[in-house]
């Protein structure tokens, strides 16, 4: 439990995010601890750390830092995990039982479809329906669990988390918001009322490529306990250098997470006069069907744009032709990246879609290389001149 920092700025925040008080001659982030077990005299049960499948200290460390940017002012506990699929199944697999409702978004995470089938073996019931006009406010009767992706990954529609979540608490359930897409610096669900805020720390959170990370964070303390009994007993945990990676890597999440939106803007504008791009999605777009929505909940709109090009082989062409935008999947790193979506088969997308995570490079270069592969995937000598 935390409540340090609640009077700073958001950068404070989050360059100092997780320190210990100082002390003399020790550095200000204690560098990842390398243990599979502690030395343990007498009772266990008061012991901070015992064996490395139940603690570390670069663990406790990130999870204040998390805790801090999640929930800044008031209590809350952050639990993390060796991937945001693993957080999220800890959450669902957890706090649900046989019998029991969960509603999950019809257009979240791809890995999500197969999330259902395990709970329904689990013989938890599942419902979905679209993120975009609060649709799955309409499917909540009998729910124990609502699930909110906003904004959704990767069609980036946004639904209003503070509507949801009445609706939801009026009839008992809990609600947990995946918040990969906008950090704790775009967004905060537990402000905006969520019992949970759950995320892949792999995407902008960690934010350089090189590191897999998940975590919950919640104000209450009973549903933290069941998250920390089942990552111990389940025994998927993070290593100890992740989490140091991903800590030392927070100090810079103000400074990126601005650039990567303020760019990322940048580059819809710049796509928006292009006639061959269909189907701009960017919340931060005044024009953006989310926008209004968006605006009344996030303070950052993140790095990612979504389009469609005419079909897979143009998309194909202006992939290969980007110098600056590597041709990856994931999103949320100081590198730009995009891929078509669709080669993975996982999402309802068209062939031709899409998804453009944008970094931290010089916007003009960035619009400069995306009108270039542009005008090369669609074999126009004209435009190369622009
Ligand atoms: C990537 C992602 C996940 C899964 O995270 P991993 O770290 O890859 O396990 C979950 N939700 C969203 C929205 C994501 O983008």
């Amino acid at each position: 439990m935390t409540t340090n920092g609640a009077g700073w700025g958001e950068g404070t925040r989050a360059a100092r995010a997780g320190l210990p008080e100082a002390e003399p001659y020790q550095p200000s982030l204690p560098g990842p601890v390398f243990a599979a077990h502690y030395h343990l005299p007498g009772e266990v049960a008061d012991a901070p750390y015992s064996y490395g499948r139940m603690g570390n200290p670069a663990w406790t460390a990130l999870e204040r830092a998390i805790a801090e940017l999640e929930s800044p002012g008031d209590p809350a506990e952050a639990v993390v995990f060796p991937s945001g699929l693993a957080a999220t199944n800890a959450v669902l697999l957890a706090l649900l039982r046989p019998g029991q409702l969960a509603v999950l978004p019809a257009d979240g995470y791809q890995a999500l479809p197969r999330v259902r089938r395990r709970l329904e073996t689990f013989g938890v019931a599942v419902r979905t329906a679209p993120t975009a006009d609060d649709a799955q406010g309409r499917h909540l009767d009998g729910a124990r669990l609502l699930w909110l992706e906003t904004p959704s990954n990767p069609g980036l529609d946004v639904c209003d988390i503070r509507r949801l979540t009445r609706a939801a608490h009026d009839r008992g359930a809990l609600v947990a918001v995946d918040n990969t897409l906008a950090t704790p610096l775009g967004q905060r669900p537990l402000e905006l009322g969520a019992d949970l805020s759950v995320a892949s720390g792999t995407k902008a959170l960690a934010g350089h490529g090189d590191v897999l990370l998940g975590y919950a964070v919640t104000r209450r303390p009973e549903l933290a306990a069941e998250l920390r009994a089942w990552r111990t007993e389940v025994g998927a945990i993070l290593g100890p250098m992740e989490a140091w990676l991903a800590h030392r890597g927070l100090a810079t999440l103000h400074l990126r997470v601005d650039r990567q939106a303020e760019n990322a803007l940048a580059v819809a504008r710049a796509l928006r006069e292009r006639p061959e791009v269909r189907g701009l999605r960017h919340p931060g777009l005044p024009e953006d069907p989310a926008h209004a929505v968006a605006a009344g909940q996030m303070r950052r709109f993140g790095c990612v744009v979504s389009f469609e090009l005419p079909d897979r082989a143009v998309a194909e062409r202006f992939l290969a032709a980007l110098r600056l935008v590597d041709d990856a999947t994931s999103f949320g790193g100081v590198r730009s990246t995009a891929e078509r979506r669709g080669r993975w088969g996982g999402d309802p997308v068209p062939e031709g879609f899409v998804r453009l995570s944008v970094g931290v490079e010089d916007p003009a270069d960035l619009v400069a290389d995306l009108r270039r592969a542009l005008d090369t995937a669609l074999g126009s000598g004209a435009g190369a001149a622009r």
